[in-house]
Parts: structure tokens; C-alpha cells; sequence
């Protein structure tokens, strides 16, 4: 197969080690290949080598060998152990690059490998593990078309059950997160994928989802915006606060001051109801010394709200109530989040499933803010043990299907 992009050599880092080549052993920096201390071609890691302006495949050299380490620093050789299909693979909408059997992204990085019989590995750059089986709960929507190692024409397709073809992994996701998704209103659907786009992506919401179920609209007792059932975990949203949380997101975004019955004292709250219930299922999820550090972090604000802004004595609720001045130095995200733990815990989800909020959770609460940023970013610091493998393999997945990208949170 000849070069199927052509890519800067300088732009991309290379594996480093040895090269064997036409008798010579070479050493390879970063991907540039050197004899005698000269520069004289440029290994990439998913085995092309490029030589005088020619870019080919390592088999295509005879007798060329490497043996070292990827740009991640995970062991490689070069040819890789067994022979594989070579062709075009879409993955998530992803294209990528597969010769024979190494699965490169269009400027070359390595990112797994695939057999001639679908079977698809991931190369766990973040973890530093070279081959991460894929089953169908981690492996996501993939289209190949080319030749198996034998030569024999082959297109493959692969589809997550109950997933559609033509929609990106997270909003399969939302989709089946959400029962009877298909029925919201325009507005609506925009803002639940919106506020479970971040937990959809990072595949934290699938590993919450088949553990505590899903959501669905319903009749809640009056006045309660949802309610997640503490045996099953399953949430259910009273249709008539969707609404209203919707109409005050869309006016305030995801916090808004309103006033109390007690003048002049305000709440702040937040309108993110679906990724509040959420927050309940997740922290059924988290690890017992997660559970107990947002325990001993909501401790240790009542504490200091009661002293800084104590409640109107005429007041029988929890929330944390506010003069107007008060506002900017509110201890909570939400008046809300004062109540319980379990509420303080899920309005911290909420305001960290968007921008603006999250943005202002970092500034007003570090070290819940650091917590919520491992469940995506290092679930296996603060999941419960039960959830690592799944979690990990799904997400070395998701890098490759460029759904968990560095710029989900930013
Ligand atoms: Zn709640």
C-alpha cells in the first residue's frame, strides 16, 4: 500500500530504538532514523517508513526490523507479531488508516491493531498498556473496507446493539440514557445532551447507566424537581419542572438568584435537573473513601455557612439563604446543595456538566471540583474497584473514537 497521506516527519513524534536495515542497526530518535549520527529517513509508529521522499510500509523493506518504544514509551516491534487486514476503518466516524493489522490515525500514530476476523485491540497510550481487547460494550460503531491478510476483498461492519449508524457514540448514549428521548421537543433534547454531553463522552454515563439504569419523565410528588429511587437508582423527572428548569436555562443559563419568602434573602439555584438526578446514580458509583471526602467536604462548609451566613432564624428548610450582598461569597454552588450531602454532591455534578458553572465550581469549591475532574479524567482514583476494568477499556476507546478528547473539559 503506498503512503496514504503525507505528513510532515518533524510534526508527529516517532518510536525510538533500533532499526535494522540492510544489515546496518540504526538508531531511531523520536522517529528519525540516523547512520553514523546523519539523519537518513523517518521511522513512524504505525510502521511507515519514510526514505528519501518515498513513505512505505516497514514489510515492504525486506528483512527491516525495529525493536524499542512508541512515542507513550509502550514497548514495540516493528513488523508487529501477526498479520492483519489492510484498508480504510472508520471508527465513530473516525478515519483511520489499518496496515496490515496496525491501526494508524492519518498522521500516523499508532492507536491498536485489528485481526482478519474484526477483532479489534487498542493501543492505551494513558495507561501504557499495548493491546486493550475490545468487546461490544467498548467498542464502538466501526466500518472497515480493504483486504485481509491474504488479499481476499473484505468489508466489516460492526454496530452496538440498540445503537444507531448514523449518530456519534455519546448521543447513542444520551439516547438510551433518556427513555423516550425521541419525543422531547427540539428544545428539550438540546438541553439534555447538553448538560450529558460531558459524562456521555467520557463513558462515565454508560458505566453509571448499567449500573443504576436509566431516566425517564414522569410524575414526581409535587415540588420535587426528581427523585432517584435509593434501591433501583432509577430516575424519574416530573415533566411539568423539566420545563421549567429548561425555560430558566435557556433565560439564566445554569444558575439563576431567585428570591425567598424571607426578605431579603435569596437562593441560588441551579437548572440542570437531569445531570442533578445523575449525580445521585454516580455516587453510587464512587468508591467508599470518595463517598466519605465529599462527606467531610460538605461537613466542613455548613460549618463555616453557619458562622459566615447563618439562616434567618424564622426559616425551617436547609438551603443556604443569602443577603444580596452575600451572593458572591456564597459557600455553596446552590442554595440546594446545602441540604444533604447526597444534594451537595449532586449539585456539584450539575454545575460541572457545563461551562459557566463548572467554570465557577473550580473557583469556589477546589477540591469537590478535583473530584468530579477524576471521575472523568482517572475514574479508577475515585470508582468503586467493581467499575476500573470497564471503565478504562471503554475510555482508551473513546480516545480513539475522539469522544474523550482533552478538550471536553476546558
Ligand atoms: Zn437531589
Amino acid at each position: 500500500m503506498a503512503a496514504v497521506s503525507s505528513v510532515e516527519p518533524n510534526k508527529v513524534q516517532g518510536p525510538s530504538g533500533f532499526l535494522e536495515l540492510h544489515g546496518h542497526m540504526l538508531v531511531v530518535d523520536y522517529g528519525q532514523v540516523y547512520m553514523e549520527g546523519n539523519p537518513v529517513g523517518f521511522l513512524f509508529e504505525d510502521g511507515y517508513l519514510s526514505q528519501s521522499k518515498v513513505t512505505k510500509p516497514i514489510e515492504e523493506i525486506h528483512g527491516c526490523v525495529f525493536r524499542g518504544i512508541d512515542a507513550n514509551g509502550i514497548a514495540l516491534e516493528l513488523p508487529t507479531g501477526t498479520a492483519g487486514p489492510s484498508g480504510k476503518l472508520i471508527y465513530n466516524g473516525v478515519t483511520l488508516n489499518v496496515t496490515n493489522g496496525r491501526i494508524g490515525t492519518l498522521d500516523h500514530r499508532l492507536v491498536g491493531e485489528m485481526e482478519d476476523d474484526g477483532t479489534v485491540y487498542i493501543r492505551d497510550g494513558v495507561n501504557k498498556v499495548a493491546r486493550v481487547k475490545l468487546d461490544e460494550n467498548s467498542q464502538l460503531t466501526t466500518l472497515f473496507e480493504g483486504k485481509k491478510s491474504d488479499g481476499e476483498p473484505w468489508k466489516h461492519e460492526f454496530v452496538r446493539p440498540l445503537y444507531r449508524k448514523d449518530k456519534s457514540y455519546s448521543d447513542n448514549e444520551i439516547i438510551r440514557y433518556f427513555a423516550e428521548f425521541d419525543k422531547l421537543k427540539t428544545a428539550q433534547k438540546k438541553y439534555v445532551c447538553e448538560s450529558m454531553n460531558i459524562w456521555a463522552a467520557s463513558g462515565v454515563l454508560q458505566v453509571v447507566r448499567k449500573s443504576e439504569g436509566n431516566c425517564m419523565l414522569g410524575n414526581v410528588k409535587h415540588g420535587a424537581a426528581g427523585v432517584t429511587g435509593v434501591r433501583t437508582g432509577y430516575v424519574t423527572l416530573d415533566r411539568e419542572e423539566f420545563e421549567k428548569e429548561i425555560t430558566l436555562f435557556a433565560k439564566f443559563g445554569s444558575s439563576a438568584v431567585v428570591s425567598t419568602r424571607f426578605k431579603p434573602y435569596l437562593e441560588v439555584r441551579i437548572n440542570l435537573v437531569v445531570a442533578h438526578e445523575f449525580g445521585h446514580q454516580l455516587e453510587f458509583c464512587l468508591s467508599q473513601a470518595t463517598q466519605n471526602k465529599i462527606r467531610d467536604l460538605y461537613d466542613a462548609r455548613v460549618k463555616l455557612c453557619d458562622t459566615k451566613h447563618p439562616l434567618p432564624p424564622e426559616y425551617e428548610g436547609l438551603s443556604e439563604l443569602l443577603t444580596p450582598q452575600q451572593v458572591p461569597e456564597r459557600l455553596f454552588i446552590s442554595g440546594y446543595a446545602r441540604s444533604s450531602k447526597h444534594e451537595y454532591w449532586a449539585e456539584c455534578v450539575a454545575a460541572f456538566s457545563v461551562k459557566d458553572s463548572r467554570d465557577y465550581l473550580k473557583k469556589l469549591d477546589p477540591e469537590i471540583y478535583e473530584i468530579l475532574l477524576e471521575v472523568v479524567t482517572k475514574p479508577e482514583n475515585v470508582m468503586r474497584r467493581v467499575f476500573y476494568d470497564n471503565v478504562l477499556e471503554l475510555q482508551s476507546s473513546l480516545r480513539v473514537g475522539n469522544e474523550l478528547t482533552a478538550n471536553l473539559i476546558n
